[in-house]
């Protein structure tokens, strides 16, 4: 096994205690962009997202071939399970279509709408 570096984002809160002389004040301070973050109380629960764009710079040599769509969709000539790549997008695995333009155009007249 290695170890991969997999970069990733996720919500936190804290909170902030806001000198004002009302509450409306302190809540307009609080947002400014100005104000220090308040030290981190816990995570938000389910926020947390792979950041795809960083993963190749951050692993030197990996290519991430495909990723699982969400939604099964089926190639409008052949009827395989599309694939998803990141610099390529859609494809067709017995690559029907030279591009992902062409395949959205061939699935658009099929009836099949993009997600
Ligand atoms: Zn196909």
């Amino acid at each position: 096994m290695k170890v991969y570096r997999i970069p990733v984002t996720w919500e936190t809160f804290g909170v902030m205690e806001i000198e004002a002389n009302s509450i409306e004040e302190a809540i307009k301070l609080a947002d400014k962009d100005e104000t220090p973050y308040p030290s981190i109380d816990g995570n938000v629960d389910g926020s947390l997202e792979v950041n795809f764009e960083l993963i190749e710079h951050l692993n030197p040599g990996e290519k991430i071939k495909t990723e699982p769509l969400k939604e099964e969709l089926k190639c409008p000539k052949c009827g395989k399970s599309l694939h998803k790549t990141l610099n390529d997008g859609l494809w067709c695995p017995n690559m029907c279509f030279l591009s992902e333009y062409h395949l959205w155009e061939a699935m658009q007249k099929a009836g099949i709408k993009k997600g």
